[in-house]
């Protein structure tokens, strides 16, 4: 079963009649969706369980202020669907559907929505990726990459593992944390993997969030790919009253590890529409609760960056210095900003660098 509606939630919340509607008129603009299985790992009898945090819509959605491009997306955009930001890599969106809408996304404005962002031209697209051999990396996303058929990510695979100057190929998903069975349950989509990851490295690139979503069956989906030659990574997003505590974020750390799974990044909760006052954290917080769960790991939890996704480039939060927090660009829009280490003062409360900063 797969929730969608606020009447299909009625066996596990409570909501008034009004505020029930209030949030079923909320789904029009920002729909709902939870597998069964992740709606089974949340704990009804705490209102501000992390898990329930991800996937039930709140009132809090209906807060305009933020942005729906917080990163430039439009303006990376050169073919539909396909986005050129950093000189190496091409990043596609194929899908605008997931297997659960996460109230956090930073694609609020396209899941489950419009698809008119969605790639549709894959044959235009690699001809833009051959013609480039500086593209060393194409990375799949969405939406949730793996929603796509089985028939669509061979040809994603077929396609990009031909093309020499390619050294890997991502899978951005959170398929292994909310619907593990989409892999476990699909022999086909494994030997399919098995088959391209022989011939260019393969990566699949998760997002969880929270301790309690590498449940065993999460951890088999993971292990089902990793035999086949996936390597694995993840991505959290920094999010208040999921994972803004440094005991939290140092247990998913290790058990990351554990599962064999390397954390990434922690990236900074972009302020996007309908997220940015419900989930960021300060800059500030952040960069000390990152600190505290590093200081808890070995070297292996210590490699990843925690990093914010600015209109500008992937912008490294370092840790503060002299009351200022400093940064460096891990990524750059503009090529000379590559590598370069600045220092900002922060307003208190400050979460996110305005759109036109700049060095
Ligand atoms: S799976 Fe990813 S793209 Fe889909 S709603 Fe969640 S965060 Fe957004």
């Amino acid at each position: 079963m797969t929730y969608t509606t606020m009447k299909d939630l009625r066996p596990f919340i409570g909501f008034e009649p009004e505020k029930e509607a209030a949030l079923e008129r909320l789904l029009c603009e920002y729909p709902m969706r939870i597998p069964d299985y992740y709606l089974k790992l949340i704990d009804f009898s705490d209102p501000d369980d992390p898990i329930r945090r991800m996937c039930i819509p709140s009132l809090f959605e209906t807060d305009r202020d933020g942005s729906f491009d917080t990163s430039g997306e439009q303006s990376n955009t050169k073919l539909p669907g396909m986005q050129h930001k950093y000189r190496e890599t091409v990043m596609i969106l194929s899908t605008n559907q997931c297997a659960m809408y996460c109230r956090h996304c930073f694609r609020k404005r396209l899941v489950g929505l419009g698809s008119e962002e969605v790639a549709e031209h894959l044959g235009e697209i690699a001809d833009y990726v051959r013609n480039d051999p500086e593209i060393s990396n194409v990375l799949i996303s969405g939406g949730d990459s793996l929603m796509n058929p089985t028939s669509l990510i061979r040809r994603y695979l077929e396609l990009f593992t031909a093309i020499d100057h390619i050294d890997f190929i991502r899978f951005g998903s959170r398929i292994p944390v909310v619907l593990p069975e989409r892999i476990t349950g699909d022999p086909e989509l494994l030997s399919v993997f098995a088959a391209y990851a022989s011939k260019k490295h393969i990566c699949v690139v998760c997002q969880f969030n929270h301790p309690r979503e590498l449940t065993p069956e999460a951890v088999k989906s993971l292990d089902e790919l990793r035999m086949r030659g996936v390597t694995l990574r993840n991505q959290t997003v920094l999010l208040r009253g999921v994972n803004d505590d440094p005991e939290v974020m140092a247990e998913l750390l290790h058990r990351l590890i554990a599962a064999g799974v390397a954390p990434y990044y922690i990236f900074q909760c972009r302020p996007v529409t309908g997220v940015k006052n419900q989930f960021q954290v300060s800059l500030a917080d952040g960069v000390r609760i990152v600190e505290s769960a590093k200081a808890l790991q070995n070297g292996f939890g210590k490699s990843l960056k925690y990093c914010m996704s600015h209109v500008t480039g992937k912008i490294e939060l370092l840790g503060e210095l002299n009351g200022e927090l400093v940064m460096k660009y891990h990524e750059a829009k503009n090529r000379a900003d590559l590598g370069r280490t600045f220092s900002v003062k922060l307003e208190p409360g400050q979460s996110w660098l305005p759109d036109d900063f700049h060095l």
